[in-house]
């Protein structure tokens, strides 16, 4: 008989059931807060093809995620995941792995325009597309490549016409692009599309974070209601990992993401797959599993799926919580741009 747990639950009770698939460590952006261009410049040391794993290798870990441990949901990701090569043939890959419910990308746009409406056909399902302003100066600032929001907003709109669900993640850093967040929101309800603020957080080592930088849950929503009445509403799921309101004109919602002002690691239900192939337990970790080597060994599928099950199982994982209690945490951790958002 296989081997299948497909309720496995970790040491805080917590099931699997997502997970996300870094794709390629690279990004044709350089956003201040993930990959700072003074660190990630011409002769940063990026992953060479045969490190990153295969679509083969990919498609065959995540049919073990979804079939053995129940995972409903996977997201691909980066670095930008667009900028792998032939990503709608992975897409079709992984579309058809049965008992997946959900497949969506979260990406910077700029490579929608082409390649959008090929992801739709392959069968993805949705997109998240990061813009962190509505001004174009302080846009190519932030990106770090001068790009201008134009390009984003054509992704938006190649993602709409495709069919592709849309939501947009905005990143947002106290002094940087505070005011970028009523125009957004504004804009945004307008569009009829669901607009997330992130709260700027201490990922990786590279993006000299500082908690005076964070502009919290509370402040932002104080800022919107004043203008804006909003509403809290109940998660769509248990985990879901956005505090969601709605506009009390009962016209469109947006999210909020809390991450170091409310830590929500008692539902995270994530795992991360990084551009590498270790398996990730937590988004500031500082090691991971190494599955690529698993994979690529004599290890049958039922070794490799009972290795998965004893991290889970062991998992303790909530540095967010530990975080805002001030607990001693890891200061070497991975860079968002190998494990993805
Ligand atoms: N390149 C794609 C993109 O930008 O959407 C996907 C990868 S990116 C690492 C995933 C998400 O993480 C993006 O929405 C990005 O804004 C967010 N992110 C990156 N660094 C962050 C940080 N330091 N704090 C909060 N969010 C961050
Ligand atoms: Fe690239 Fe996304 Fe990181 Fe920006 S946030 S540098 S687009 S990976
Ligand atoms: Fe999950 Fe780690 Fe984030 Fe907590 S800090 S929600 S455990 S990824």
């Amino acid at each position: 008989m296989s081997f299948v747990e497909k309720s496995i639950t970790d040491q805080l009770n917590r099931p699997l059931r997502d997970l996300r698939i870094s794709v390629t460590d690279r990004c044709n952006l350089r956003c201040t807060y993930c990959m700072p261009a003074e660190i990630f410049g011409p002769d940063y040391p990026f992953l060479e093809k045969k490190e990153l794993l295969s679509f083969e290798e990919l498609e065959r870990l995540a049919r073990l995620f979804v079939q053995k441990f129940g995972v409903e949901k996977i997201r691909l990701t980066g670095g930008e995941p667009l900028m792998r090569k032939d990503m709608p043939q992975l897409v079709e890959m992984l579309a058809r792995i049965e008992g997946l419910n959900d497949l969506a990308m979260t990406t910077n746009g700029t490579l929608l325009p082409i390649y959008a409406e090929r992801l739709k056909k392959a069968g993805l399902n949705r997109v998240t597309i990061s813009l962190d302003s509505l001004d174009d100066d302080r846009f190519k600032r932030i990106n770090g490549r001068g790009v201008p929001i134009k390009k984003v907003l054509e992704g938006i709109e190649a993602a709409r016409k495709a069919g592709l669900g849309v939501k947009i993640n905005m990143v947002v850093q106290k002094g940087v692009n505070e005011e970028d967040i009523l125009p957004m929101a504004h804009y945004f309800k307008e569009q009829g599309l669901i607009l997330r603020f992130i709260e700027f957080m201490d990922v990786g080592n590279t993006n000299e974070w500082n908690r005076k930088a964070v502009l919290t849950k509370q402040e932002i929503i104080e800022r919107i209601h004043k203008e804006m009445p909003i509403t809290p509403i109940a998660p769509n799921y248990k985990g879901e990992v956005a505090t969601r309101y709605s506009y009390t004109d009962g016209d469109g919602e947006i999210g909020v993401i809390s991450s170091v002002s409310d830590a929500f690691c008692s539902t995270c239900n994530r795992a991360r797959l990084s551009a590498r192939g270790e398996l990730f337990t937590c988004l500031f970790a500082s090691s991971g599993h190494d599955l690529r080597k698993l994979i690529r060994s004599e290890k049958t599928e039922e070794e490799i799926t009972e290795f998965i099950s004893r991290i889970w199982k062991n998992r303790t994982d909530q540095y967010s919580v530990d975080r805002t209690l001030s607990k001693p945490v890891d200061k070497k951790k991975i860079e968002m741009s190998y494990i993805g958002g």
